[in-house]
């Protein structure tokens, strides 16, 4: 699990998160849901490593990552504007994470050919990012972040910038990587029915706050507070 105790982070006068308590279960397929600066993506980026809380810790399955730097957390990221690298094809970017580890060619191959099965871009694999389309794009951007085979995966709003209709795609196909792959995803989404649709589990964040966890089922039915009932009933 990821274990977030007491977790507080300001920005100068600024409290981002206020004592934050959440355990985020192994496996499962977790929504940060909230609206605008809410505080979900700095706990995302807490938990990354990438904002050091000013108080609270972080453990990831069971080891205190509150002083480990990113790169020995063994996460993986996408953001909503993921920085690709232009110039590599599709499989070049995501051989990048194991290429920098320096594994064995022959090895890499055949994960960068897995995981592009498992993203359903095969037939990609020697494009330019340029020539994919945006869903494509981030599908590619998963397979990266999934290549190292992180003990957890962050995604921050992965297809916020994307049409309605490839989002619909995206969720449901992330619902399916999810059932495949199940390693313990973190996904941050301001979208309710995104959340309902795609989650195990829910984290209703607020001004720093967590107003409620729970699964789709119990927030809908058991609403904490009026804000939580409030912000389920909105639609967008
Ligand atoms: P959105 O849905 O718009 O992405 P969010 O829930 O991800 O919102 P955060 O980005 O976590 O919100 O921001 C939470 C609050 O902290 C906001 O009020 C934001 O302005 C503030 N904040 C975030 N990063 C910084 C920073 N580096 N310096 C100062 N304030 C910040
Ligand atoms: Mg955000």
């Amino acid at each position: 699990s990821i274990d977030i105790n007491g977790v507080t982070k300001r920005f100068g006068d600024f409290v981002a998160l206020d004592d934050v308590n959440v355990t985020i279960p192994t496996g499962q397929l977790t929504a940060l849901l909230g609206p605008s600066g809410g505080g979900k993506s700095t706990l995302l980026r807490v938990i990354a490593g990438l904002e050091n809380a000013d108080s609270g810790s972080i453990s990831i399955e069971g080891v205190d990552a509150t002083k480990l730097p990113p790169q020995k957390r063994n996460v993986g990221f996408v953001f909503q504007h993921y920085a690709v690298f232009k110039h590599m094809t599709v499989a070049k970017n995501v051989a990048f994470g194991l290429e920098i580890r320096k594994r064995p060619k022959d090895e890499i191959a055949a994960r960068v050919d897995e995981l592009l099965k498992l993203v359903h871009l095969s037939q990609f694999s020697h494009r330019l990012p340029s020539q994919l389309s945006g869903g494509q794009r981030q599908r590619m951007a998963l397979a990266r972040a999934l290549a190292v085979e992180p003990t957890v995966l962050l995604l921050d709003e992965p297809f916020g910038a994307l049409d309605a209709k490839v989002r619909k795609e995206l969720r449901d196909w992330l619902r399916r990587l999810h059932d495949e792959v199940h390693v313990t995803t973190v996904f941050v989404t301001h979208d309710q029915e995104e959340a309902m649709e795609v989650a195990d589990e829910i984290v209703v964040i607020n001004e720093g706050r967590v107003e409620q966890i729970g699964s789709p089922d119990q927030l809908y039915d058991e609403p904490a507070n009026h804000f939580v009932m409030g912000f389920l009933g909105e639609t967008t």
